[in-house]
Formats: C-alpha cells, structure tokens, sequence
C-alpha cells in the first residue's frame, strides 16, 4: 500500500489550520508501503491525488481537536474526477441552489458571496428541454471559480419537464435524450451528479411507473457509459403521481437498474416531511435513513436539500418553507446537520429568495448556528436516548 502524506490548504476549514492527512490508495500493491511527504494546493489535489484516492485519514492533532475526520467521498473519488469531490471538515457542508444567470461560474460567484460551501446549480435551463452547449471560454471560467473557491461541493439538479416514469410516448424520448444531454453538459462542468426526482406514473400505476424509470435509467446509462456522473434520485413529497416519496420506491431502483454505481440519493427534509417521515425526532430522522442504509446502503445518500415546510405533515404538497418558519421546525434541522454520519455531505437550500440573497444568508446563518452547538446531541446518542 502506497501511503502519501499531504498539506491541504483548504480556505474554509474550520479550525483554519492546515490539515496534515494519509491518504491511502487501494490500487497500490501490498509490500511497497511509501510514505511521500507532498505539499500541495487545493488546485493541484485533483492532479496529484486522483483517481485513486480512496481514504481520507486526518492525521494532524489540530484537526483531530477541531473534529476533522476520516473517509470522505469515497464514492465519488471513484466515479468522478471533479475537483469538487475533496472536502475536509468535519460538519455537512452548508449552501444553497444558485442561479445561473449570466453563466455558470457566476452561480459560483453567487454562492462565494454568502458563503456557501456547497452549491446546486442547473447545467440549463430547467423548463426547457435542450439547451446548447457551454462554450469552452466559458467553461474554463466556471473551471477556474471551481478550483480558486475551494467549495466542498458543487453539484446539478435536471430540468422539471424530464419524466423517466413515462410511458412510451414524444415525451419519455425527449426525457431519455434531455437527461443525455444534461449528464454531458454536467461532465464538461466537472460535477460529480446531478439530482432527479424519479419521474410521475401519470395514472399507469406505481409498479409500472417504477419499471419505466428503471429502463429509463439503463438507456441513459447506456448511451453515457463515457461519464462518471451519477444520477442522485431524490425523494419527493408524493403530490399527484410523483414517485420517490417512499424510500422503498428509491430502493427498488438502485437494486434493479443496471448500473447501480451510477445512481446516489439526494435526501430533501421538506420532501420527507410532506411525505409522512416526521423527522423532528431523532427517531422520526432515522426511519427512512435506516430504510435506506438496510436496503442500498447509507454510502449511496450523496446530499441534502434543507427545506422547511410550509406545509403539514403527510400532506403530500411540496411547497418550502424558510429554515425554522415551517412545520418542521428548528430542532428538526438541528438533528439534521449534526447527524454525525453526514459529515461533509453537500446540503443546499431550495427556498424562495430574492436577488440579494439576503433570505438565504439568513437561513445558512440558522443553520450554522444549530450545527455543533454546545450541548447539542450527535445523532447516534440522541437516538440512544429516544
Ligand atoms: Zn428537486
Ligand atoms: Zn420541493
């Protein structure tokens, strides 16, 4: 095993020291053990530290006592080679969905702006079926906010017209080749997935539904076996058709599709909500994390969306609320983002805003104010003790 020691610089680290970290590669060969020291920047970890990388062990004493742990992203430094994939805090990685406006390295610019450690982005517009492609200037401005910005993630969200669940029909094809199209358009953009809500049965049933979205899935997988981008199914509240509101619908996928490694899970909390989990209780949170852990594995949930809920619980009506002024409530997120097995997952918010973004400076501050705060329970104890 080739073990390397490096020096990350990475800006918003917590404890704002450097991290010193071991880093083991499972394609070396057992009985040539090396230890290298490197000195690298946050720029050059991608060139010099992918695509094997594996593990993460902190190894440095200050950023053990700052809580800095092992084993981040392992999955997507196997499936992708974006730069976005390294992250190194030890809390979930707080952000927002941005705008596009203008291109997509102003998202990026956006998001630096509040601060925020993860972002959402759409690789196109998301009411329109096909877009064109971003020029290479352009792309190479979006990879050069990417890396100078240090965020721990930045990820896609598809357009609102693809249905995989569909029957045969003009609208299931232009489903199957709008989603070709934005998992390329996500590849040239270096994200590690882009977030799908599993698609509407649209009266044929939720087993046929379910059969359609997974042949969907193979097709889409088949003809972009070029790319590493995963597909992060997300749950959804359940209105009308819509499938993904119980976890067994996002479990039946992953076990069924052809290609599992490129699918992951993005958890919404306003989705969850609306959909009968009530997770204002560390034992109404872990229901569908254990259903899902059980099933597929806890490895496949990839991010977060932090939505408060505007509207009741079961409900089956999607409609976000801010973050403490919905039904969820502030002790529900407090669960959330301290849930120890969410280190450094990608968590955005997806409520409604205005063009100076003041709303979600607003809601990253209650977030943050809830992570970690004295006293506040890890998940597994306050599940313990429930
Ligand atoms: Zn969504
Ligand atoms: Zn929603």
């Amino acid at each position: 095993m080739i073990v390397f020691y490096a020096v990350f610089e990475t800006r918003a680290q917590a404890c704002s020291q450097s991290l010193t970290a071991t880093v083991s590669s499972p394609t070396s060969r057992s009985g040539s053990n090396r230890q290298i020291p490197l000195h690298v920047s946050w720029g050059s970890t991608r060139r010099l530290l992918l695509p094997w990388l594996l593990r993460l062990v902190v190894e440095d004493t200050a950023a053990r006592q700052c809580g800095a742990t092992a084993a981040v992203w392992p999955k997507f430094a196997e499936f992708s080679d974006s730069p976005t994939a390294f992250i190194f805090q030890p809390e979930m990685k707080l952000g927002a969905h941005m705008s596009t406006s203008g291109g997509a390295w102003k998202a990026l610019q956006r998001g630096r702006q509040i601060n925020c450690e993860a972002i959402q982005i759409f690789v196109k517009s998301n009411f329109r079926w096909f877009g064109s492609p971003t020029p290479p200037q352009k792309l190479k401005l979006f990879a050069a906010e990417l890396q100078s910005n240090g965020f721990a993630c930045v990820f896609g969200h598809t357009n609102y017209l693809i249905n995989l669940a569909a029957a045969s029909s003009e609208n299931r094809d232009r489903s199957i080749q709008s989603l070709i199209q934005e998992i390329q358009f996500a590849r040239e953009l270096h994200l590690p997935f882009l977030v799908m809500h599993p698609g509407a049965h649209l009266g044929q049933g939720e087993a046929t539904g379910i059969k359609q979205i997974i042949a969907g899935l193979d097709q889409v997988f088949a003809s972009t076996a070029f790319s590493r981008v995963r597909i992060a199914l997300e749950n959804t509240a359940g209105q009308g058709t819509c499938l993904g509101h119980q976890m067994s619908h996002l479990c039946e996928i992953f076990q069924k599709v052809k290609s599992p490694g490129r699918l992951g899970v993005c958890l919404d909390t306003a989705h969850l909500f609306a959909a009968g989990y009530d997770i204002r209780t560390p034992k109404g949170w872990d229901i569908p994390i254990r259903e899902i852990e059980t099933s597929i594995g806890i490895r496949q949930i990839v991010a977060f969306h932090l939505n408060d809920s505007k509207t009741e619980l079961g409900s089956r009506v999607d409609r976000h609320a801010h973050i403490g002024k919905g039904h969820i409530g502030l002790p529900g997120f407090q669960i959330v983002v301290n849930d120890s097995r969410f280190k450094n997952h990608p968590a955005c918010l997806e409520t409604p805003k205005s063009e100076d973004m003041h709303e979600d400076i607003e809601n990253l501050k209650t977030l943050r104010s809830l992570q970690n705060k004295p006293g506040a329970r890890s998940s597994s104890s306050a599940r313990r003790r429930s």
